[in-house]
């Protein structure tokens, strides 16, 4: 038998299932790869990638470019191997002993996380609706005496959001570190990172793997003060990015206007298929800013074999009691979205 460190058995594993479906709805992916015209010109630049030296100019060539389209400086900006590495890295900096405030139900990773880094994780409470009410938030927040407070917005798995004026209201009142997960952001469009200039306490991370489908390339940033994000920099490897996945991500984000048409397809297609969900008086579809729909029904279970015997992939959350009986379903195609719609349909028709 092997000694692990305290703890290491009773923290638990992502529960994500990486397996392939006919549609894979699952994930949050892209369904689409990248436009033809952007893989040529990634495979153009990675031609040209130095192999033998460590990632330098790859790195900050992706840093100048995030830093100009914010208007900030690139000293406000790091860089990870998915958002995944920078929130991972922003809770170590800030954990260790100390405590984590952040939502429930929210991204599973925050409580795994707060645990790697010997944080006491402190959960707050969504209402019914999933709604975070924010001047409740400010008080637990304060009466914790936490370090951080994480927020993503849009929320991920239940696509609520909170406005601005909203976030700014919590930066404000808060004295601790406030970190705002925007990996949905695009599919929204109400950023605050313009708050970061006005409050130094706000973290801000994105990341290329949803509306920039570069999810295989693991690529994240956050934006933050300057001094706050020297001190987030010393919880990373030397050389942590690879020149590869930087010098991709450095091709989409010159070329991120490519995007624009397909996030605004998907937008009207989460909004078609909520209208249409809507409609079924067996189930309740929670309004989404993100790439995905949370729906929530009795027999989600049942809906979740039937939808796998199909080869169809969304996400159950069997192991969490908030998520009880709901089902995350990610926009794809119209044709996918179609497809899911009718065995949705085909379920609960056979169910009456
Ligand atoms: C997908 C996701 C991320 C990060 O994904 P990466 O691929 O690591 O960038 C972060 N937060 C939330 C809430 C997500 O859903």
């Amino acid at each position: 038998m092997l000694n692990y460190r305290t703890d290491l058995e009773k923290m638990p594993s992502y529960d994500g299932v990486e397996k392939d479906y006919k549609i894979k709805v699952n994930a949050n992916e892209s369904t689409l790869n990248l436009p033809p015209l952007v893989t040529e010109r990634v495979f153009n630049r990675l031609s040209h990638v130095s192999f033998n030296r460590y990632p330098s100019e790859e790195y900050y060539s992706l840093v100048e470019q995030i830093a100009k389209n914010f208007s900030v400086a690139p000293e406000q900006i790091l860089l990870g191997n998915g958002s995944s590495e920078i929130i991972e890295k922003i809770f170590y900096a800030f954990g260790g002993g100390n405590k984590i405030v952040y939502p429930v139900p929210s991204f599973s990773m925050y409580k795994i996380y707060a645990k790697a880094a010997e944080a006491e994780g402190v959960e707050f409470l969504l209402d019914e609706k999933f709604d975070l009410d924010v001047e409740k938030f400010i008080v637990q927040v304060k009466n914790s005496g936490a370090n951080l407070a994480v927020i993503c917005n849009p929320n991920n798995p239940t696509g609520n959001f909170l406005t601005v004026a909203q976030v700014e209201k919590i930066a404000s009142s808060i004295d601790c570190a406030f970190l705002l997960d925007e990996a949905y952001i695009e599919f929204y469009g109400q950023t605050a990172v313009g708050l970061v200039k006005k409050y130094p306490n706000l973290i801000v991370a994105r990341t290329f793997s949803k509306a920039y489908g570069l999810a295989g390339a693991r690529i994240g940033y956050m934006i933050a003060n300057s001094e706050v994000a020297k001190m987030i920099g010393k919880t990373f490897m030397p050389y942590h990015m690879n020149s590869l996945s930087l010098a991709t991500a450095d091709i989409v984000y010159q070329m991120r206007d490519e995007f624009v048409p397909r996030i605004q397809m998907l937008i009207a297609e989460r909004e078609r298929m909520f209208e249409r969900l809507k409609k079924f008086p067996a189930l309740e579809v929670f309004p989404s800013k993100t790439n995905f729909l949370l729906i929530r029904l009795p027999k989600a279970d049942a809906l979740n074999n039937y939808l796998e015997s199909l080869d169809i992939g969304v996400r159950f959350f069997s192991a969490s009691p908030v998520l009880g009986n709901c089902l995350r379903i990610s926009i794809g195609t119209r044709p996918e979205n179609d497809e899911v719609f009718d065995a949705i349909k085909n379920f609960l028709e056979a169910e009456q």
